[in-house]
């Protein structure tokens, strides 16, 4: 098994989109080798399983690890030639290239037992943001703990405005508040439902720091008008204060990979759900029954296959380029925080700086990343001018290696925030995906083993399994 993902992941890294021929396609198993056949007796069926699982993104793939975990039959449906959803890494000319720019918090709760976070060799980047002001200045701010190196420089921009520094820890109060035994979501949920903006507002923040803070989230959250719930861009702080992020030797795609090695049973690449009614599925030629369905898709085609609301999403724009001579930066995310930013660009970055895998020796990668509205991508030509400007360097050596536009990159997380949305949609049905908790890879991770937990608890005791079973072997049939 081990063999069919790495064989699959060497396609994606390359670009190429036909998987090795021993990764699972449509009309890998007929009715007789189910090992449940019988369950569904059911006519103008083709396959039996127990469960159904489409979509292969981190969520569909927590998911189905969990429902072998329990002893359960399980079919994945990825309509992509590769797992990984919204992560995916291509490898062009010794670059990787990630599929939008990301980047993995070692801090996220739900890796705990699920990822081998070590095994990625995680490079992270420093723990601080580079700004750029008036008057064409760079701050550098960084953590105290995580970054001393920054330290001056951090006192002596929040000691500019006493006042201003005042405002910013007043509205950040919540992620310093010991504890003890109450979760921070928790804490976070006795509040008022708040905005960003209405909740900056709040404390009287203005100034470089309230811009600082906001230029960042901009690029985390893919929007720049405060709209997000409160709540939630301070459960994003509470994650980036506790550890610095960072990217895996070989690519963010090293994360879905991971955890699709796991499974028992091949991922069906190529097989887009086309129907869901009932308990089966329609794809590819080939009808599906199970005993629950679980639609780990993305939001918009969650409404689709499940017919239900269409939920607002963010887009951003990242165009990739490799430079000739080395930026005159740090390992660093950079912003511009100035009171008029110069163009579209909400964060960029050597990325090579911090993590030297993604470039050929010798070689520098830089990213750039802007919010994009549908139909209003911004030119490569002013990404690469305003990206130049906040690095402090001229881009005109810059070779453009790819552009991604990912329309649907994140769920809006508006006010109130709901971090708990139901995955159990009744009738056999279910849904997981990062839009039922937070926008992120720790919300994904999360809807996955809620959703699987449902089903288990929809189904009732598995025949033939026995009690504390280890993960991922087969119950005897
Ligand atoms: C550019 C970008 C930057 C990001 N940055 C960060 C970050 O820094 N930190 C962070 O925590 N999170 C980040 N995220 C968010 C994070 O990547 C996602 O929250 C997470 O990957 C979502 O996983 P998912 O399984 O819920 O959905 P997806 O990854 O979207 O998986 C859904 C899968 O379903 C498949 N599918 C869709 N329709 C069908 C069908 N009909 N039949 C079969 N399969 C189907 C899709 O092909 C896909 O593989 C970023 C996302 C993007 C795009």
């Amino acid at each position: 098994m081990a063999e069919v993902i790495r064989r699959a992941d060497d396609g994606a890294r390359a670009g190429r989109s036909t998987p090795h021929p021993s990764v699972a396609r449509s009309g890998w198993r007929d009715r007789g080798e189910t090992g449940r056949a019988g369950r569904c007796h059911t006519s103008g069926v083709d396959q039996e399983t127990d469960v159904v699982v489409v979509g292969a993104g981190l969520a569909g793939l927590r998911c189905a690890l969990e429902l072998e975990r329990a002893g359960l039959d399980v079919v994945v449906l990825e309509a992509a030639d590769a797992v990984g959803g919204r992560i995916r890494t291509e490898e062009v000319d010794g670059f990787l290239l990630d599929r939008g720019f990301q980047l993995l918090n070692p801090a996220y709760p739900e890796l705990e037992g699920v990822v081998d976070v070590p095994a990625l060799g995680l490079q992270p980047f420093g723990a601080g943001v580079v700004a750029l002001t008036d008057g064409a200045k760079h701050l550098r701010l960084g953590h105290p703990l995580h970054a001393p190196r920054l330290l001056g420089s951090t006192l002596l921009a929040g000691g500019r405005r006493p006042g201003e520094l005042a405002a910013m820890l007043r509205w950040a109060r919540p992620l310093s508040t010991p504890r003890r035994h109450r979760r921070l979501a928790d804490v976070l949920a006795a509040r008022p439902a708040r905005t960003r903006r209405e909740a900056l507002d709040r404390v009287g923040a203005d100034g470089v720091l309230r811009r600082v803070v906001e230029r960042f989230l901009a690029g985390v959250l893919l929007e720049d008008d405060g709209s997000t719930a409160d709540d939630y861009a301070q459960l994003l702080l509470w994650m980036f204060v506790r550890a610095t992020p960072g990217l895996p030797r070989a690519g963010m795609a090293a994360l879905p990979h991971q955890l699709a090695a796991r499974l028992t049973r091949p991922v069906h690449l190529d097989t887009a759900a086309e129907v869901v009614s009932g308990r089966r599925v329609r794809a590819a030629g080939t009808t599906y029954a199970a005993r629950a369905v679980v639609v780990a898709t993305g939001a918009p085609d969650a409404a689709t296959l499940l017919r239900t609301e269409v939920p607002g999403t963010r887009g951003v724009s990242t165009a990739w380029w490799s430079a000739p001579e080395p930026p005159p930066t740090h390992a660093l995310l950079h912003v511009d925080a100035r009171t008029e930013p110069g163009g579209p660009v909400v964060n960029c970055a050597v990325v090579s700086d911090a993590a030297p895998s993604y470039a050929p020796p010798g070689a520098h990668l830089v990213q750039a990343s802007a919010l994009l509205a549908p139909g209003r991508a911004a030119p490569e030509a002013e990404l690469r001018r305003h990206a130049g400007e906040i690095l402090g360097t001229d881009p005109s050596g810059w070779e453009l290696l790819r552009r991604h536009d990912v329309v649907h990159a994140l769920p809006a997380q508006p006010a109130p925030f709901s971090a708990r949305r139901p995955v159990d949609l009744g009738a056999g049905h279910f849904v997981c995906g990062d839009h039922r908790d937070t926008a992120s890879i720790q919300g994904a991770l999360v809807s996955g083993r809620r959703a699987a937990a449902a089903v288990v608890d929809s189904l009732g005791p598995t025949p033939g399994l026995s009690p504390g079973r280890a993960p991922g072997r087969r119950a005897p049939r």
